[in-house]
């Protein structure tokens, strides 16, 4: 399984980020002594925090005397500061008030900024979503390019986070023009680096990681830096270049932990741990895994928390554990659920609110041509008889752009439905969609008490043909496996990809013989691939088969057992198929 590494773990790094530009404030009397104040603690925030912190103090006992745009920019840094010590709640509620009440553009989208990132740390994804939206409506009246800076890095956050790729790359892009300093220059060069990392467009992603790395270290952006090698040591582990990811990690760890930064930290340590994993050095990988799992933030569901928990349950598998293994698998199972729950109402939200902008203008539109229509109406009612046929004509054309807005509308939300739960690369069910329906189908083969089996497909020593043939072979190969399993699937199948080179079939109506038949007709298709001249690689899958009869009903029972099926299969030499608890593998040559 893929460690991907996510930078939405720098969220709030960004954020925090100071507005250290600001002339040191001389003292003065009354009003303008306050206002030196503010901008005095505004210019100190990360720098001598206890001192802001007093600072916010005295300006807050003297609030009531405040004109109304220094009182804005008081609570401004009192979300700031909320935001800065983790009181997300109220770091909200103020960083919304200021942004919709303020009547300075500049403290209005630093607010606005501070409030969508705070949303979306606390997973409200529509609000945070709508309020990107404004931000971005005011932008271009934005002049303060701190600020600019501020609103461009949240919708580049938030874009990767839906993995809309090039709007993210795009808003680091702008990032980049908008400040020429070394720590704005690092970060959003990183930004755009985990974008094009993730969307397969570095030219050369090591010597760019690299780069990267090097841009922050020099601008002592250190987390930055430890972002990037994030990308850099999974690239190195997909590649097979186990050593340099590990001698990467390490060389780092340490100052790492120093930081305390849980969520990079947690990174690193599952990164750490599918590493040694790989070298086989499975003391190594637990410990790593279960430090991981320490790190992590409590109720956060994050690919490194998930990538621990199956990792351990796979090592304590293979080391007859199975009391800890089963653990460590539910564990594995409600964070996996948990995560790709958040990952699709992220989504979600997206579609949602550009659904509904798209909807707004749609309205706008219809709107403008019934005036349009009302004001020829009136101009036609004095020519009467003769233009009425216009009248007509000129109605008809706007329902009907009304009628093919609403088409498209209607297209885009299909496709969207689509999107969200299909594989993109191969065309079947991804692994949420795969899961539901499976439970669905279950759910009806337990009322009608009629058997189902389970079956899981792993093409065999596929890191291999990756490191062989290049990934975009690989890629090629997964959708021919896929199309070779398809030639198999009867309409009421669920079929889909669990992960990299996994599937999973649920066969209902399936007798435990039936299921190991079917099996063992996909496992003879797939390894046919293998005669195919073009492009001539040798290719062959394992199965683990479960059977009703045997495991009970349960989706995540049936996961174990077929799951540990397919272990045996690989075990006996692979291309074979294994079925039930007891079942051995018998390899077909
Ligand atoms: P085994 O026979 O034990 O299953 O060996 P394996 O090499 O197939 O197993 P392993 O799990 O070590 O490797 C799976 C590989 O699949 C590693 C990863 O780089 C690759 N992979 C995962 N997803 C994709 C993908 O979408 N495209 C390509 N080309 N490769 C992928
Ligand atoms: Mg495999
Ligand atoms: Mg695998």
């Amino acid at each position: 399984m893929h460690a991907r590494t996510c930078l939405l773990a720098m969220v709030g790094v960004l954020l925090l980020a100071g507005h250290a530009d600001f002339a040191r404030a001389r003292p003065g009397a009354g009003a303008v002594d306050r206002a030196a104040s503010l901008k005095l603690a505004d210019s100190i925030k990360t720098t001598d925090n206890a001192r802001f912190a007093r600072l916010l103090d005295e300006l807050d006992r003297e609030a009531s005397q405040l004109p109304d745009e220094q009182r804005w920019y008081l609570r401004y840094l009192q979300a700031w500061e909320a935001a800065w010590v983790g009181d997300y709640p109220r770091a909200t509620e103020l960083a919304i008030a200021v942004a919709d009440g303020a009547g300075d553009i500049t403290l209005r989208a630093r607010a606005g900024a501070t409030s969508v990132n705070m949303l979306g740390l606390g997973h409200r994804y529509a609000e945070a979503f709508t309020r990107l939206d404004r931000m971005l409506e005011l932008l271009p009246r934005v002049t303060d390019p701190l600020a600019r800076f501020q609103v461009e890095g949240e919708a580049q956050q938030l874009y990767t986070g839906v993995e809309q790729y090039d709007l993210a790359i795009a808003f680091a892009n702008r990032m980049k023009r908008e400040l020429a300093t070394p720590d704005a220059q690092c970060k959003a060069t990183v930004y755009a680096l985990n974008a094009e990392y993730h969307m397969g467009a570095l030219a050369s992603p090591e010597r760019d990681l690299l780069a990267g790395i090097k841009l922050c270290t020099d601008a002592g952006e250190t987390l930055f830096a430890d972002g990037a090698r994030g990308f850099l040591a999974d690239y190195y582990m997909d590649r097979g270049r186990i050593a340099d990811a590990i001698d990467l990690l390490e060389a780092n760890y340490a100052d790492l932990r120093r930081t305390g930064y849980r969520n990079l930290i947690s990174q690193f340590d599952a990164q750490l741990a599918r590493a040694y994993d790989l070298r086989g050095d499975s003391a190594s990988a637990r410990q790593h895994a279960l430090a991981a799992i320490r790190s992590s933030i409590s109720g956060e569901y994050t690919k490194p928390l998930i990538d621990a928990y199956r990792l351990l349950y796979r090592i304590d598998r293979e080391a007859g554990r199975y009391r800890d293994a089963l653990s460590f698998h539910e564990k594995y199972m409600a964070a996996d659920k948990a995560y790709l729950d958040d990952v699709s109402a992220r989504a979600l939200a997206y579609q949602m609110v550009r659904q509904k902008v798209q909807a707004k203008k749609t309205e706008v539109d219809a709107l403008a041509r019934k005036n349009q229509i009302l004001e020829l109406q009136q101009a036609l009612d004095r020519k009467a008889v003769e233009a009425s046929r216009l009248y007509i004509a000129v109605l008809a054309l706007g329902l009907l752009a009304i009628g093919l807005w609403l088409l498209r509308l209607k297209r885009s939300q299909l496709q969207f439905m689509r999107m969200a739960q299909c594989d993109s690369l191969t065309g079947i069910y991804n692994r949420k969609h795969f899961m539901s329906e499976a439970e669905y189908s279950l759910r009806y083969a337990q009322r009608s008490a009629r058997g189902a089996c389970l079956v899981l497909i792993d093409l065999d020593h596929f890191k291999l043909i990756n490191d062989t043939y290049g990934h975009a072979t690989g890629d090629q190969v997964l959708r021919r496996a896929v199309a070779a399993c398809q030639e198999h699937m009867r309409s009421t199948d669920v079929f889909g990809r669990l992960g990299g080179e996994e599937f999973g079939v649920l066969l209902p109506e399936c007798s435990m013989d039936s299921g190991i038949e079917r099996a063992e007709a996909i496992r003879r298709s797939v390894a046919m691939l293998s005669d195919q001249p073009d492009p001539g690689i040798p290719v062959s899958a394992s199965f683990g088969v479960a059977f009703t009869g045997e495991s009970g009903y349960d989706l995540r029972q049936l996961l174990v057992d077929a799951d540990q099926a397919l272990y045996r299969a690989k075990r006996a030499g692979r291309n074979c198929v294994v079925a039930g608890k007891q079942g051995e593998g018998v390899v077909v040559a």
